[in-house]
């Protein structure tokens, strides 16, 4: 017997549901509605994961036509899937499920906006940062994979410092954060990786917590590892507050908004990687983050003057022969020395050293 399932039909294109009766025919699912029939390759179909209170909605890939189907009875739901040839139950990948948790929090962002918080200026960013209170942390994570996919074949190559140096390194700043955040509750994740990269001297935060350090700021700091943690303890400030999911919510907004209106995601999340290569963090952004870094130089007992030698050393190095030869093709926008200090940081980082 060849099992049906009862389930509401959205063809991707109209708001409107369609009572629908599915079935597996040959490879394909089968949807028979008033009025029509349509087929879809069962390799199109995300299947949502099981989970007791989780939606049964199932997406059909772009490249099928796009569309879905929504279960209400949960349970004929999970027994029709079970039936499923296995491998077309193969779970779905993190893009899929990014764009579900998104579903949600970009419809809020599009009646944000929609509802119109004044003009451009003002309005985006608020609207931003209502959308990232509703974003669960699990998004900024899977965002910070496809970010750090993007970046690594670009900007990245294998680390050569020695793998004692690098967990030196480590230590020292899994102790910093210890530190400044005892409570192990309250502690914010991250993940250190080094890199030999074209970004020069440098390192930089993606959504979700992974910090990376390039080697070339290891040669610059010549083992002084208290200037790499003001930097690592900068780069956790923007971890923290979640600057980089911030700026890409800010940018997406206007662009979710219609995408959201269309059913269509993948056009947003492709553009992450390139976005965290071209923008800079707000001025705001980087004060907050190096106050962050004052903190937690403080709490483990160094002086936030750390951070005025690394901007010496770093001047020093863009005026050298291998600072001229890197051009700006080469800079990361995210990254903490694509940018030169001005006077009110590194007279912020002596003051505070006082
Ligand atoms: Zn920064």
């Amino acid at each position: 017997m060849n099992p049906t399932l009862e389930a509401n039909y959205f063809d991707g294109r109209t708001a409107r549901a369609q009572r629908a009766r599915v079935s597996v025919v040959g490879g394909e699912l089968r949807i028979e509605f008033t009025g029509g029939e349509r087929r879809v390759p069962l390799v199109d179909v995300q299947w949502p994961e099981r989970q007791r209170h989780s939606p049964r909605i199932a997406h059909f890939a772009a490249r099928a036509g796009g569309g879905s189907l929504h279960g209400d009875d949960t349970l004929s739901w999970d027994a029709f899937v079970r039936g499923l040839p296995a491998a077309a139950r193969a779970r779905e990948g993190w893009v899929v499920r990014v764009q579900q948790s998104w579903r949600g929090t970009l419809v809020a962002a599009a009646l944000l906006v929609a509802v119109g918080v004044g003009g451009y200026l003002w309005g985006v960013p608020l609207a931003a940062r209502g959308v990232l209170a509703v974003t669960p942390l699990e998004a900024d994570a899977a965002v910070g994979r496809l970010a750090l996919e993007g970046v690594e074949g670009r900007w990245l190559q294998p680390s050569k410092v020695a793998p004692a140096d690098r967990e030196r390194l480590a230590a020292a700043f899994a102790r910093l954060v210890e530190a400044a955040f005892p409570d192990p509750r309250t502690r914010p994740a991250y993940a250190l990786r080094f890199h030999a990269s074209r970004i020069g001297p440098n390192a930089f935060a993606l959504p979700g917590g992974t910090i990376v350090v390039t080697d070339e700021l290891l040669q610059l700091t010549e083992g002084r590892d208290d200037v790499v943690l003001g930097v690592l303890a900068h780069e956790l400030g923007h971890v923290r507050a979640r600057h980089g999911m911030r700026m890409l919510v800010q940018v997406s907004l206007i662009g979710a908004a219609t995408s959201v209106a269309l059913g269509d995601f993948s056009s947003v999340l492709a553009g992450v990687p390139a976005l965290l290569g071209q923008m800079a963090y707000s001025r705001d952004a980087e004060r907050e983050a190096d106050a962050e870094s004052v903190r937690l130089l403080r709490a483990a007992g160094l002086s936030p003057a750390v951070m005025v030698e690394f901007f010496e050393r770093a001047r020093a190095w863009r005026q050298s022969p291998a600072g001229r030869k890197h051009g700006a093709d080469a800079d990361l926008g995210i990254a903490f020395s694509s940018h030169p200090a001005d006077a009110e940081r590194i007279a912020y980082f002596r003051d505070a050293a006082r």
